[in-house]
């Protein structure tokens, strides 16, 4: 492909298709968001392609273009699975976004774009090895060594939110079920939904999470302890990250990641489960928020693209 004039990220999520584009050192040349067609496959590849069309025809150029999405995309096919839009699952999304433009697509992960984003010029820029997590309505990650993504063999690296809890204690034995067909996964305890779960359970008190984190700063003893069984947990679940990856920077996104107090109190005990006298992981919140997702799809073809 010939140098191209600016990269375009779009990210195509089940609520939102969000385009971006970049010039070669990073900066924002244009953004457009619009609604995701509901349950029509055909209509969402369309959108994505007119959403190109048009930033390349205001911009007056060619742009590479990368896309992030949830669910795993298939390092070998580009076939989506597990994708909480059901009408992309199995469907060959980068080969028929390819052919709809007339060029290559890159195609990631939205974890893992968000990994990316993070790495390349945000809260992890300049470390090694970044490992960036999505706590939201659901729970992902990304990996990115030396600023790239590491995919794996099978496209899933960085796939922790469907690891069990570890170190679980009694009263979390099994856990609860997850909607991948196993019970006690770290997603099903460190989601949004999982606090509020949780804090219903142990309560009685349906509270979603901004009135849990606004009572436990009003000194309520219930919502409290709420918030530190979910710091103890999310402590556990990363130790278990940080003795396998061992990363520089740990970058928290989705809206868990607005809960301050987090940032001090789980590296705090991260260092009880850790394999090591000491921890030096930086443990920190996103720089780009929301727009991680669509920027880290513009950053797949890279800083010189
Ligand atoms: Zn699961």
């Amino acid at each position: 492909m010939e140098e191209p004039d600016f990269r375009l990220g779009i990210d195509l999520g089940g609520t939102k298709i969000e385009v971006i584009a970049q010039d070669r050192a990073g900066r924002e040349l244009l953004r457009r968001r619009v609604a995701t067609p509901q349950g029509d496959y055909a209509a969402t590849i369309a959108t994505a392609v007119r959403l190109v069309t048009e930033a390349e025809r205001t911009l007056g150029g060619r742009g590479s273009v990368g896309c992030g999405t949830p669910g795993t995309v298939s390092r070998a096919t580009g076939r989506l699975r597990g994708s909480n839009s059901v009408c992309l699952n199995g469907r060959p999304l980068r080969d028929d976004l390819a052919a709809a433009l007339g060029r290559e697509v890159r195609i990631a992960n939205d974890a893992n774009c968000f990994a990316l984003s993070e790495a390349t010029d945000g809260a992890g820029a300049g470390a090694p090895v970044v490992f960036g997590v999505i706590l939201g309505t659901g729970v992902g990650a990304g990996i990115v060594v030396a600023g790239a993504v590491l995919e794996g063999r099978n496209g899933i690296a960085g796939e922790w939110g469907h690891n069990p809890l570890p170190w679980p204690r009694d009263d979390e034995r099994p856990g609860p079920p997850c909607y991948c067909g196993r019970a006690g996964c770290n997603e099903t305890w460190l989601s949004g939904p999982g606090l509020e779960r949780d804090h219903r359970q142990a309560s009685g008190d349906a509270l979603a999470v901004p009135a849990v984190v606004a009572g436990a700063a009003a000194g309520d003893a219930a919502c409290g302890a709420t918030l530190g069984r979910y710091e103890d947990r999310l402590a556990r679940a990363l130790a278990h990250v940080i003795n396998l990856l061992d990363p520089d920077v740990i970058v928290l996104g989705g809206g868990m990641s607005n809960i301050d107090r987090l940032y001090e109190r789980v590296p705090a005990q991260w260092g009880q489960w850790v394999f090591s006298d000491r921890v030096d992981t930086r443990l920190v919140r996103h720089r780009h928020g929301d727009s991680s997702g669509v920027r880290g799809a513009a950053w797949l073809w890279g800083r010189a693209g």
